[in-house]
């Protein structure tokens, strides 16, 4: 066996596919964000701005974060030093879980390494918990959620996107009696669209299903206090489990499910992606404890409010150039390429000749066709690098020759 040739093997059909990634290596500057410096691969460096990061509001650089990381890095060092069940649960830990349940307004919380190892490790859990557990599964739902569905062996309906027609019929079209549970997003976060909340959690009462929502994309941007769409919307407490990250809005790192204390006792007993790691270092605890607190009031509410005026802004210009973005009314502003040369393309030349990263989004991630750019306006992106954002894109779409929209009325 020629381990290495099965190597390149591998890799050489990503190449074929034109699949194959290549990382962009940035260095953020702390209060200068979204400014960066790109670190070429010959050494050299340029400045860039970045729109596509998922620090969504700013907060990996806010300092009522940064100065609760360093003063828990000072009091009680680097790792967190064991799992959770052996001596890795520290005050810090405790803290940003109760911080969570507040904050979706449940009984308890627990953290795990991130928002994907949440999805996987309780997904595929539940069937343990409820033997005989069916799990309905919109088509576009995250990664993370598909491998635990997929991993914990138990039955599984896939629903069309956001199809509510469909997911009744695949409701009906069981036993009664089953246990079940409907798993859905409440931002895509390719299409900026939202999940039918209301609709959904109808449903789930009338088979008498348990629901899960990764609100990933929201948390932090969208309800008073930042706790999502379910919180906008009233809807939080008609939903079993909430998942959601700290590294995206929050601007730090790990991630989250919320929902009662007897299903947080349960899964924190069972799932051995929260039992058998370590548990996430106490600094980014205390930072992500301190980044929900300071998002829950007023500056939260401030930074909401800019956030989407950039999205919105942003929107109406592009569409003012007849560019094919999808307004969906999130704040992810997707641009529609439609083939994987051009997006490319337009990705290389925005961040060579313009200092603009934007990464190409291609198949698998989404479908053939409607490869694009996808575009993350935030509170800390000024009027001068929206400017020169419309400009580039402006020049480069007439320069690859790329359709534009008829010029609404
Ligand atoms: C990014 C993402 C996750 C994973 O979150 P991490 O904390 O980065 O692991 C889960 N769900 C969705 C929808 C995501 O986009």
């Amino acid at each position: 066996m020629d381990y290495t040739a099965k190597l390149e093997e591998a890799l050489q059909r990503l190449h074929n596919e034109g699949r194959y990634r290549t990382f962009i290596d940035i260095e953020r500057k702390r209060g200068q964000y979204p400014h960066a410096t790109w670190k070429r691969p010959d050494g050299s460096e340029q400045p860039v701005t970045v729109w596509c990061g998922n620090d969504y509001l700013g907060m990996g650089q806010n300092p009522v974060v940064i100065d609760a990381m360093k003063e828990a890095v000072d009091a009680t060092g680097a790792g967190s030093g064991g799992t959770r069940n052996i001596s890795g649960t520290t005050v810090y830990h405790k803290r940003l879980e109760a911080e969570l349940a507040d904050l979706h307004g449940k009984e308890s919380a627990l953290v795990f390494s991130s928002a994907y190892i949440a999805n996987d490790a309780t997904l595929s859990t539940l069937p343990t918990l409820f033997p005989g557990l069916i799990i309905y599964s919109d088509e576009l739902n995250h990664a993370s959620m598909i491998e635990g569905i997929r991993r914990n062996g138990g039955a599984k309906r896939i629903f069309r996107h956001n199809d509510l027609d469909h997911l009744r019929e695949l409701l009906a079209a069981d036993d009664p009696a089953a246990p079940k549970l409907i798993a859905f997003e409440s931002v895509y976060s390719m299409d900026g669209d939202f999940g039918p909340i209301k609709e959904i959690c109808d449903l789930a009462d009338e088979f008498n299903a348990l629901t899960y929502l990764d609100e990933v994309h929201a948390v932090g941007m969208y309800g008073p206090r930042g706790g999502g769409v379910a919180e906008r919307d009233g809807l939080m407490d008609r939903l079993d489990i909430i998942n959601g990250t700290l590294g995206k809005a929050f601007g730090v790192f790990g991630g989250y499910i919320a929902a009662s204390e007897k299903m947080c006792d349960a899964v924190r007993s069972y799932a051995p992606g929260f039992i058998f790691t370590t548990s996430i270092p106490p600094a980014v605890a205390a930072g992500a404890a301190a980044s929900i607190a300071f998002l829950k009031g007023e500056g939260g509410v401030k930074l909401r409010e800019a956030h989407q005026t950039q999205a919105n802004i942003l929107k109406l210009r592009l569409k003012g150039l007849g560019l094919p973005i999808t307004d969906n009314g999130s704040h992810i502003v997707p641009l529609i390429v439609g083939d994987p040369k051009h997006t490319k393309l337009m990705s290389d030349m925005m961040l060579e000749n313009y200092g603009i990263y934007v990464q190409p989004v291609n198949y698998p991630t989404v479908p053939r066709g409607t490869e694009r750019l996808r575009f993350t306006p935030s509170p800390v992106h000024g009027p001068n690098e929206m400017d020169h954002l419309i400009k580039a894109l402006d020049a480069l779409w007439s320069h690859c020759a790329l359709n534009r929209a008829e010029m609404a009325g």
